[in-house]
């Protein structure tokens, strides 16, 4: 395949896909997207600490070839204006495996957010957000160290499909006129209309793939999380269909609450998966005071975007949580916040969020050592109390470091 502007490192191959798996040959492309505001700034520091756990953990003997893709403003810059350039979705789809920074939306009309185009384009139906405690890293509980969750949010469907009809359009009238006139519903005149579409293919895709992951990260429980009280037939329906999956495909290894006091006294099957649901606003107290009793969490795109962020304020915030899209096969990685704008080009901000988000990428494509160095590096940096601007307001006695001389400390600890 022939690019306009991308160019694919002469000595890397790519990763092939074989029977749903990912072939990762030692010397493998992957994608990055630098992002917009302070992207820059931490990819430039986070791509310095990944080439150095993977130097590290192999001597040389695999090495990552990256290739630089482009979205956002700086893609504008170099596509005539095209922010979200279709060569950019294709070398992803080529590549497998690709991490991003932060791009900019503007609020309001015109612009669709490039964010949910992309996970919409490429079908990335799951966003994946695992939400741990590392030791000394800022937190308002009492015991962070209970938190060791993973959220699967659906990613294509909900309140985020983009069907809305704007209050006084002509479309928004001959909708309005339809529910309240052959489908006899009610509500305030000139109402904004949204539709919130929930199959029964995007829930169960979904949950399957949440315990999957249960069932090869020997996790305990499954939470399918909804508002399945309120909203009967989309919210309520995600739980059904969960629950029929469960059933269907993977009866022999999980257990259903009301079965495990009914069948099993309430204590747990050696080597069984728990499968249960929680109201959507009850898991927000629940999440806070017994995080303890949550393992994999699988939910609908709002409750997800709302539930994840909450989660990661508890064990350090969103400049720390990290995050990916994922597919089938392929996988885009990315930091959970935004572009930070006041901070843009000051190597000032913390870079975890999209590095950690690159630990998870190295564990995706089987390279677990190169993972866990980091990983130990970052408890290593945090004892020593040397962070970012964020994490020091809230840590007495630490020392301020710009954002790449938080990346030489992690990158010292890793060949230490
Ligand atoms: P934001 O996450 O960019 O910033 C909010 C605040 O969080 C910042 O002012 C800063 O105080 C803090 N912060 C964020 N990242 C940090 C980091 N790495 N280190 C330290 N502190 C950090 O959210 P926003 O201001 O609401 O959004 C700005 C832009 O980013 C908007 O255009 C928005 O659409 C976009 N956005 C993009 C993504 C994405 O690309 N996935 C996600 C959220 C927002």
């Amino acid at each position: 395949m022939s690019y306009q502007q991308i160019r694919l490192p002469e000595n890397g191959k790519l990763i092939g896909v074989k029977n749903g798996k990912l072939d990762v040959p030692d010397n493998p492309i992957l994608g990055f997207v630098e992002g917009d505001g302070i992207g820059p700034d931490i990819m430039r520091a986070s791509l310095r600490v990944w080439d150095a756990a993977v130097a590290q953990a192999y001597q040389g003997r695999r090495k990552v070839h990256w290739c630089e893709l482009f979205m956002g403003e700086k893609a504008a810059g170099l596509y005539e204006g095209d922010f979200f350039p279709g060569e950019t979705l294709d070398a992803i789809r080529q590549l497998t495996v690709a991490i991003k920074g932060p791009l900019t939306t503007p609020v309001g009309g015109g612009f669709r957010s490039l964010n949910v185009s992309l996970r919409q384009e490429m079908d990335l139906y799951a966003c994946v957000r695992p939400v741990r405690y590392h030791d000394g890293v800022p937190s308002p509980l009492r015991r962070p160290e209970e938190i060791d969750v993973v959220i699967f949010r659906e990613n294509t469907e909900d309140v985020y499909a983009g069907i809305e009809y704007e209050s006084g359009s002509d479309a928004n009238r001959k909708l309005a006129d339809f529910l309240r006139n052959e489908m006899g519903a009610r509500f305030f005149e000139d109402a904004g209309l949204g539709v919130k579409p929930i199959s029964p293919a995007g829930s169960k895709r979904l949950i399957r793939k949440a315990i999957q992951y249960a069932i090869d990260h020997n996790r305990k429980s499954v939470t399918l999380v909804h508002k399945g009280n309120i909203m009967k037939y989309t919210e309520g329906a995600f739980r059904n269909w969960g629950y029929e999956l469960a059933r269907e495909e993977f009866g022999d290894i999980l257990v259903l609450e009301d079965d495990l006091w009914n069948l099993h006294d309430g204590v747990m099957p050696q080597g069984k998966i728990l499968i249960k649901d929680r109201i959507a606003d009850i898991m927000f107290q629940l999440l806070q005071l017994r995080p303890a009793e949550f393992d994999v969490i699988a939910t609908m795109n709002l409750n997800g975007d709302y539930l994840s962020d909450a989660l990661a304020a508890e064990v350090g915030g969103v400049g720390i949580a990290p995050g990916a899209n994922i597919a089938d096969s392929v996988a885009v990685f990315e930091a959970t916040h935004g572009t930070a704008p006041k901070y843009a080009n000051q190597n000032k901000v913390n870079p975890s969020s999209l590095m950690f988000s690159g630990v998870m990428m190295l564990e995706y494509i089987g390279w677990n050592r190169a993972a866990e160095l980091i990983n130990r590096a970052f408890v290593e940096v945090m004892k020593q109390r040397t962070v970012t601007y964020d994490f020091a307001r809230l840590m007495d006695g630490s020392t301020t470091l710009s954002t790449s001389d938080f990346a030489d400390a992690l990158i010292a600890r890793i060949h230490a």
